[in-house]
């Protein structure tokens, strides 16, 4: 693995590559690819659906006394084995459940993982080919002026943090898109898309800085992997639970309707929820990031109170994947002492008392 650091250069007319790595990052052999399990994970919920469904029946059927019999027997003659196969598969699932937990980098936050970056360079690609197809006349040029801000403060993020390992070890590449998009999205590998809208909307680079920090930040908390683990968790016990609500329920309307049930179950209770939690990581190591690149970080809530005047229409927070604006605004707040202070231990310069009102708030 070699480190060419501090190389920032253009890859070709329209993308900046600010490190050039391989990925540093450990081997995770025993999980089945995400693209395998495109396909692994509906024959397997059928093949439960279906198995439940045939043992139900034999229950249930009065013309099958027979075999409903000889199914009883054969459980209550196997009643140890069958015992000690679960248990076994019990502590087995568990145990590999523990193996694969870990800490994030920097917030130190105990997760479960499966996967890691390299799991996904093949959706990535996959991903990256049609957003560029879509914004294949928008890609700006290096020598455009949105692109050139763009990069010098992605070089200031990336030069204040390169010390550490998680920064280093990532090859970041930058492209600009001629967007009316007020967002900016990082995929796994490293590779930020900034679209202009973004930078119409933001009133000075600071606000700038905090959003492509908190880009950089899902990747070097690598959120996808996380993201994609915890679903795969989730898969494996909607497969389990198909089973059980097809085997043992009444009917198919029942098990219907418990299938419907859990899946809203999970995606409000668990996946949204958890969701929301990784932006709200993301929002902490990216002040964190901007702040060690002497930014002012105290516009970031600026930003998102901006965000909240000008979006039309916000959906519920509970419906959405990320927190509203709102609470950014509000979390953003409460972490700004301790980000002045990270600017303080760097030796950054002084900032003005006040921060400048923006016009959207001062109109509003
Ligand atoms: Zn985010």
């Amino acid at each position: 693995m070699k480190f060419l650091l501090n190389r920032i250069k253009r890859i070709n007319n329209t993308t900046f590559l600010f490190n050039c790595n391989k990925f540093h990052t450990s081997h995770k052999q025993d999980a089945i690819a995400p693209i395998l399990w495109v396909i692994i994970k509906p024959i397997s919920k059928l093949s439960s659906i279906l198995i439940g469904r045939s043992i139900r029946k034999i229950i249930n059927s009065p013309n099958n006394l027979h075999k409903k019999e000889a199914l009883v027997n054969h459980f209550k003659l196997r009643k140890k084995l069958y015992l000690f196969g679960i248990s076994s598969l019990g502590i087995g699932c568990y145990a590999n459940y523990l193996s694969h937990i870990e800490e994030t980098p920097i917030t130190h936050r105990k997760r479960f993982i499966l996967f890691n970056t390299e799991h996904f360079l093949e959706i990535e690609d996959i991903e990256k080919k049609d957003m560029l197809n879509l914004y294949k006349d928008k890609i700006l040029p290096i020598s455009n002026e949105k692109t050139q801000r763009t990069y010098q403060v992605a070089k200031r993020l990336f030069m204040a943090n390169k010390t550490m390992p998680e920064v280093k070890d990532i090859d970041w590449k930058l492209t600009v898109i001629d967007a009316d998009l007020v967002n900016a999205h990082a995929f796994p590998s490293g590779e930020v898309f900034v679209y202009s809208g973004l930078l119409d909307f933001v009133d000075n680079d600071d606000e700038l800085a905090f959003v492509i920090a908190h880009e950089m930040a899902h990747a070097i908390l690598q959120h996808t992997a996380e993201t994609m683990s915890q679903l795969r968790l989730l898969d494996i016990f909607s497969i389990g639970l198909s089973f059980l609500f097809w085997g043992f329920l009444p009917a198919d309307w029942s098990a219907i309707l418990m299938e419907s049930l859990s899946n809203q179950f999970h995606k409000y209770y668990y996946e949204l929820p958890y969701s929301r939690k990784l932006e709200k990581e993301a929002d902490l190591v990216g002040m964190q990031l901007a702040a060690r690149a002497c930014f002012d970080i105290r516009y970031s809530p600026q930003f998102w109170t901006k965000m909240k005047i000008s979006s039309k229409e916000e959906i519920p927070e509970f419906l959405s994947t990320h927190p509203s604006n709102d609470t950014r605004a509000l979390d953003l707040e409460s972490l700004v002492p301790e980000a002045l202070k990270i600017r303080q231990d760097c030796k950054c310069y002084e900032l003005p008392k006040t921060i400048k009102q923006s016009k959207i708030i001062l109109s509003n």
